[in-house]
């Protein structure tokens, strides 16, 4: 039985795809592009827990130089940056060191490997395997993986259904447990201090709203997104 790989098209035995989806050389190339992407990530993170007391001191300015207009332009570009910088607070997971970690667990299963030959379970050494974990790299049996459904797409329009065995057990709680909501407050800090300024000087109330409505759904849809995530993993009963 062979399985393609959803970047190169290739042939291989399931045991050998990561995450169900990748060969080893394509992985590689995932990681490393998953890798530039948390460091931009990290970047916003960095001053994320200071982001309320800069929207404070800023509008504070803007106000007092007598730039008000200012005010939902820069309340705007804020809360952009703010919902960026959340990203790696509430996903553990999209972090430059838990990259670098599954880096490193691939270079570790890179070793062990031999092209063309099926791999066996790891705590059941008798067992084909059906996928590699995303983050260990391990070969797993269904029984110690957390599946989700997932739509890949294929041309421009179409897209179809696949389940993906996506990470072991031990890496799957790991994941569900890393998800956290609560840092998205300081994103609504900052929103709440922005409405405070708005509700004083209100010279752009039509403006506000077409253009922060948009964002605050963002604030809203972002912890939920997380929370679908986390529940999008299931077992397979036996
Ligand atoms: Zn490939
Ligand atoms: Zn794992
Ligand atoms: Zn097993």
């Amino acid at each position: 039985m062979a399985a393609l790989c959803q970047k190169c098209n290739k042939e291989f035995h399931p045991s050998n795809l990561i995450a169900g989806m990748f060969c080893f050389p394509c992985y590689k190339k995932v990681l490393k592009s998953a890798k530039r992407g948390t460091k931009i990530l990290g970047f916003f993170a960095s001053f994320y827990l200071i982001t309320p007391i800069i929207a404070g001191i800023v509008s504070l300015l803007i106000i007092l130089a007598g730039l008000s207009w200012l005010l939902t332009l820069y309340a705007a570009i804020w809360i952009f940056i703010s919902l960026i910088g959340a990203f790696p607070h509430m996903h553990g997971v999209m972090t430059p060191k838990k990259v670098e970690e599954t880096e490193r667990n691939y270079e570790d299963q890179l070793q062990k490997y031999i092209p063309g030959k099926i791999s066996y379970c790891h705590y059941h050494p008798t067992r084909e395997a059906i996928g590699r974990c995303g983050m260990c790299i391990k070969p797993f049996c269904t029984e110690d993986f957390y599946f989700q459904r997932i739509r890949i797409p294929k041309g421009p329009y179409r897209s179809y259904s696949f389940e993906q065995p996506a990470y072991c057990l031990k890496c799957g709680d790991d994941f569900k447990n890393n998800i956290k909501i609560s840092p998205i407050l300081f994103t609504l800090l900052s929103v709440g201090i922005f409405l405070f300024f708005e509700l004083f000087y209100p010279d752009s109330s039509l403006y506000t709203i077409v253009v922060l409505i948009p964002l605050f759904i963002c604030v809203v849809a972002l912890p939920l997104g997380f929370l679908y995530l986390r529940g999008k993993l299931y077992r397979k009963s036996f």
